[in-house]
């Protein structure tokens, strides 16, 4: 029996998913897989856990495990049901990537699909849960789609072996054909049970043009006019909100067009001469990305200041995984930052483009949910005409050499055969088989050059010992491949922080934002000019600036954690807290799984770790080079530049173009004839990203 306050009882009988709870219960009790689709909002994530708990799911010895592609669903989602629940969080719980509130008394887990994928490769048949819930699966996250590959072959054997296992599989909007209707996925089709959102006509307006470039002023713009001209969405509260989705970097290059969203004080009014607000209601403008602090994002779901009207400035995390409440407005650019990636040249580049119908439908539909809605579209029915109608899955547009490792991990050799609900390309198949055969991941095949074979699944190369230690390390194939290699010369301690910080995103604070304010623009240049002169003490002397921007991240680690890795520290010296926190704990669990993988190394995190010696620096040049072999790129020699656009650009093996040292590297003034980098970022230029220098004797 569950104990809920009646204030949760009541916001409960609301959801449109508790009319459904008999027929979702049904369904599960007869079929192994169901698959049910709602509208967000309708309330699956925060209810179908507690039908299952209510129905005897974790009562026995199984427990009840649901994944989420984001971190903050997981955590936000588990803290939630405990709140519904009456449970303390030692019962409903959450796993992400390096943290967790799980204990031995835990019957809800919310986890990352990656923490699942984790968990198959320890124990296949995921003995500890009795129901897996695959929540959000229309996100067509790759551990998602994966999971539910995986999960198609082991809920039948578990119902094999008389240890029955439910897998639910939940998803927003109705794209469940790649599911429903793929014979390789599921033998015998799974029901479909869709829950009719209690949703409120949301009235669409398109704008007569499209902006191309400036479509954040014009978003600010159609903000003011709806905080001017419209009434507030709910009356009483002051809890009236407003959505605007954009793109956080998009934001913050833009000067001109949003200058008065102030992202580290944005509690104030932003006010313009021409562009009045209402003076009487002031508009509390909060952020939600995320990157941005649990803190913080924890505030769109907190009532605003009493008198006063929120907008919620939001990139897509609000689109389908967190519902934020009581929106009346939401104004649509349009967009979509994604990161495109290139298969041959492994070229990354984040590009700003067009949605899809499927997404600028769902942004739409969060301004209908407590009552009737508006949603600004900042672009003409044409231009919404020409969108795809779904967004690609990410699977087929990313490189896959971590799934295929996990994958041959778990002894799936035929990768090829893998009932992928969107299968990636055969081409991409066999560049993560290459790239894995390189770094001693797999077995070299019989005969090599039989790309046609692999891609026809009929040639399959198993697992290395060494593949094995390199898929228990929860990082990329690349970085795995350093760490297995680090314990010679005592490295392992400095390749265990390097490959945390390499793992993490950005870890220096970005100061070439555009300012707001005078004020903020000279405390800006201070701020660079600060990180700058850091980063050259950081950067060492003598052997160590053979390191480049990999000893600068060692050293800012090291002092980091050496002043105790305190929000302080990091502002003053230009780290991203964020960023500095995840490292430190990755760190811990990166130690722990060398250890668990060679005990014998007794490897511990050290606070106060001295630079690494001379020797260590050679060594540490070594193991990086090892998981970035073919990351190499030779300078081009003064005297062989014939055309001025290879001036001090650097000549990689499979690009035709020059590519460059940024100037905000360590290596900007040496260049060195040989640099090895972590990936190539195309911004203005092509530029590589995390460069270690090699000069030739
Ligand atoms: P779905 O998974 O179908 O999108 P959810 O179960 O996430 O729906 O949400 C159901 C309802 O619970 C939503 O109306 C949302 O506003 C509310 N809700 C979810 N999380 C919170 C929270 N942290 N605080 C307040 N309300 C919440
Ligand atoms: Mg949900």
């Amino acid at each position: 029996p569950v104990d809920r306050s009646p204030e949760i009882q009541e916001a409960r009988l609301k959801l449109p998913v508790l009319a459904e709870e008999q027929v979702i219960m049904e369904a599960i009790r007869e079929n192994p897989c169901v698959i049910i689709c709602g509208e967000t909002g309708s309330g699956k994530t925060t209810q179908v856990p507690q039908f299952l708990y209510e129905a005897g799911y974790a009562s026995g010895s199984g427990i009840i495990g649901i994944t989420e592609p984001r971190r903050v669903a997981a955590v936000s989602m588990s803290h939630r049901v405990a709140k519904e629940m009456n449970l303390s969080t030692r019962v409903v719980s959450y796993q992400i990537r390096y943290e967790g509130n799980v204990s031995d008394e835990t019957k809800i887990k919310f986890m990352t699909d990656g923490v699942l994928l984790k968990e198959i490769q320890k124990d296949f048949l995921l003995q500890r849960y009795s129901v897996i819930i695959i929540d959000e699966a229309h996100e067509r996250s790759v551990y998602t789609d994966i999971l539910i590959g995986l999960l198609s072959r082991i809920v039948p054997l578990r119902n094999k072996k008389g240890m029955p296992m439910k897998l639910l599989v939940m998803s927003a909007t109705l794209r469940v054909e790649d599911f429903t209707e793929n014979q390789k996925l599921f033998r015998t089709t799974p029901p479909v049970i869709k829950v009719d959102a209690r949703q409120f006509p949301v009235t669409i307006h398109f704008n007569k043009r499209t902006p191309l470039e400036d479509y954040t002023g014009e978003a600010f713009h159609k903000i003011c006019k709806i905080h001017r001209m419209l009434p507030p969405g709910e009356d009483g509260g002051g809890d009236i909100s407003e959505e605007m989705r954009k793109f956080k970097k998009a934001k913050q290059k833009k000067t001109v067009s949003l200058p008065r969203i102030d992202l580290d004080n944005y509690s104030a009014l932003p006010v313009d001469e021409e562009e009045k607000a209402d003076p009487s209601i002031p508009l509390y403008v909060l952020p939600l990305y995320s990157l941005l602090a649990p803190e913080q994002q924890a505030k769109v779901f907190r009532p605003p200041p009493s008198g006063t009207r929120l907008c919620v400035v939001a990139t897509n995390v609000a689109e389908t995984s967190l519902t934020i409440p009581g929106i009346k407005y939401v104004v649509d650019c349009g967009r979509v930052k994604k990161r495109f990636y290139d298969r041959v040249t492994g070229v990354s580049s984040f590009k700003v483009t067009w949605t899809s119908q499927a997404s600028a439908n769902q942004r739409a539909g969060r301004a209908g949910r407590t009552e009737p809605g508006h949603c600004y579209r900042l672009y003409s029915s044409a231009v919404f005409g020409d969108f795809s109608v779904f967004s690609e899955a990410e699977i087929t547009r990313r490189p896959v050499e971590d799934l295929v490792l996990q994958m041959k991990d778990l002894n799936i050799d035929k990768v090829v055969n893998f009932p992928f609900p969107t299968p990636p390309s055969a081409e991409a198949l066999v560049a993560a088989e290459q790239l894995l055969i390189s770094l001693g991941a797999l077995k070299q095949p019989p005969c090599t050059g039989r790309v046609k074979e692999i891609e026809r699944g009929r040639l399959s190369c198993p697992i290395t010992a060494l593949g094995r230690a390199m898929a228990s390390f929860p990082v990329a194939p690349r970085y795995a491949k350093m760490l297995a290699l680090g314990k010679q010369q005592d490295c392992l301690p400095y390749v265990i922080a390097v490959v945390a910080a390499l793992t993490v995103r950005e870890i220096f604070e970005d100061h070439d934002r555009p300012a707001h304010s005078q004020d903020e623009s000279s405390k800006l240049t201070q701020r660079r000019a600060r990180l700058t002169q850091m980063k050259r003490l950081w950067a060492g002397q003598g052997a160590s600036l053979l390191l480049g921007d990999l000893m600068v991240m060692l050293g800012a680690v090291g002092a980091c954690e050496f002043a105790g890795c305190t929000p302080k520290f990091c502002e003053e010296n230009g780290l991203r807290y964020k960023a500095m926190v995840e490292i430190r704990r990755l760190r811990g669990q990166l130690t722990n799984a060398v250890n668990a993988v060679c005990p014998e190394v007794g490897v511990f995190v050290d606070p106060k770790m001295n630079p690494p010696t001379e020797h260590q620096v050679v060594c540490l040049r070594q193991i990086v080079l090892a998981g970035l072999g073919d990351h190499l790129a030779r300078r081009v020699q003064a005297e062989d530049v014939l055309d001025p656009k290879w001036k001090n650009g650097y000549k990689t093996p499979l690009m035709d173009d020059p590519v460059f040292i940024h100037p905000t590297s360590a290596l900007f003034k040496t260049l060195p004839e040989f640099v090895v980098y972590q990936e190539i970022m195309e911004t203005t230029k092509m530029y590589m990203r995390v460069r270690v220098g090699w000069q030739l004797p």
